[in-house]
């Protein structure tokens, strides 16, 4: 058995960041920059009021109360017309922009109209008051967003003020997901003997998109190595990475890693790593494409997903930060375990108690074909080789679900 971590430093020095892409800023969101992003307009372009109103000079409302007379009014998307002039004041709306010669604002509710063209200002303002200064959120030629950001939804309404359409990222990986074994049915037929129902595909499927990348259906492939070969082969041509499950284990029809070594060379590598579940892993190239042979058991499929594939994944779409955030947590039962040298990850649910702190408890049973508690969990806590963990003590926990 290899260490996980030297498992996934294997799988991370063979698949890098994809090339890059410039997109369309609608299809941006969760996307990496993978150039800086700099600044070519003020935003805002224009000295603009912050406030529905009155500007003003702000030395005509000294000793207020003081009545002006409203010479115009200005909405937001106006242009500036006539210059305020001293005594005057114009009407003016959240965005307009600021009249020339006024330099504040005062607002509607502190103001009164005894008839209509004046205006009784009843409290006197300060020079800048309630004015929103052109460039005071971006400058032009500053670099807002470093190459390497993921873009949120406030990214790119930044990107949208500065007029930016497209926007240079690294490409998001188009991931094929397909299932091995002959005992597995895809459709809602009843199931014949030794049959069951092919879980893991839509299971990695979702995780894929889950993660953000695009999640491309490879379908169902018989325990049949020529078969198998066809699908990888093909499949390698259309997208950027390959999730396989099944067939990595020891058992006489377990194919996957017979075919990806003969189809992968010596990229190929069939690992035993020391954790349980997902113990059996194999990972090869064909040509630039990645094919991660995630194991059968559903439970073991998508932790070997989360530790193997969404790393490497999230590496080939340029993120830097590859991996889940980890806590430590309270782990309220417990967890019984004898030694066999291996690093155990148990489905856990992730409460806060009073105090604040994390709690974990178990999210169910924790065998490998136990789906329903792979499911329920927001965690994996990882207990060490040995025996165990006392109920109440301490563990640390990969967080699902943040990241
Ligand atoms: P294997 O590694 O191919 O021997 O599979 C290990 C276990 O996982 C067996 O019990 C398989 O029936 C089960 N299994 C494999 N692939 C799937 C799948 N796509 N959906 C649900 N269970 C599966
Ligand atoms: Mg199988």
């Amino acid at each position: 058995m290899i260490p996980l971590d030297e498992a996934q430093r294997f799988v991370l020095a063979a698949c890098p960041p994809l090339e890059r892409s410039s997109r369309p800023l609608e299809g941006a969101l969760g996307a990496v920059l993978a150039a800086p992003v700099v600044t070519r307009e003020a935003v805002p372009p224009f000295d603009n009021t912050a406030m529905d109103g009155f500007a003003v000079r702000a030395a005509d409302t000294l000793g207020a109360p003081r009545e002006l007379p409203v010479v115009a009014t200005l909405a937001a998307g106006a242009a500036p017309g006539r210059a305020v002039g001293p005594g005057e004041a114009i009407r003016i709306m959240t965005g307009a922009p600021m009249p020339a010669g006024a330099d504040a604002i005062v607002i509607v509710e502190t103001t009164e109209e005894p008839v209509p063209g004046r205006v009784r200002i009843l409290e006197t303002v300060q020079p800048g008051e309630h004015v929103r200064r052109a460039g005071t959120d971006l400058r032009p030629g500053q670099e807002v967003f470093p190459a390497g950001t993921v873009l949120g939804p406030g990214h790119v309404g930044v990107l949208a003020s500065l007029g930016h359409r497209h926007v240079e990222t690294y490409r998001t990986p188009r991931v094929g997901v397909l299932s091995t074994g002959d005992e597995l049915v895809d459709d809602a037929r009843p199931l014949a003997p030794g049959q069951i129902r092919d879980s893991n595909r839509p299971a990695l499927l979702a995780a894929a998109a889950a993660s953000g990348f695009e999640a491309v259906d490879l379908g169902l492939v018989r325990d049949d190595p020529a078969a198998l070969e066809a699908a990888l082969s093909t499949a390698a041509t259309r997208v950027d990475a390959i999730l396989t499950s099944g067939g990595v284990s020891v058992g006489d029809f377990d194919h996957t890693k017979r075919v990806l070594g003969a189809l992968a060379g010596d990229t190929m590598r069939w690992m035993q790593v020391a954790i349980r579940p997902a113990k059996p892993f194999a990972f090869g190239k064909i040509g630039r494409v990645p094919v991660f042979g995630l194991p059968g058991n559903p439970v073991s499929s998508l932790v070997s997903f989360e530790l193997f594939a969404r790393p490497a994944l999230r590496q080939m779409a340029g993120h830097t930060a590859l991996f889940r955030p980890r806590s430590w947590a309270i782990l309220d039962d417990g967890y019984r375990r004898v030694p066999d040298g291996k690093l155990h990850f148990v489905r856990v649910r992730l409460t806060r108690d009073g105090a604040h702190r994390l709690r974990a408890t178990s999210a169910g049973g924790q065998s490998s074909h136990q789906l329903l508690a792979m499911a329920v969990a927001d965690g994996l806590a990882l207990v060490p080789d040995g025996h165990g963990i006392e109920p109440g003590g301490e563990v640390e926990v990969l967080v699902l679900g943040e990241g």
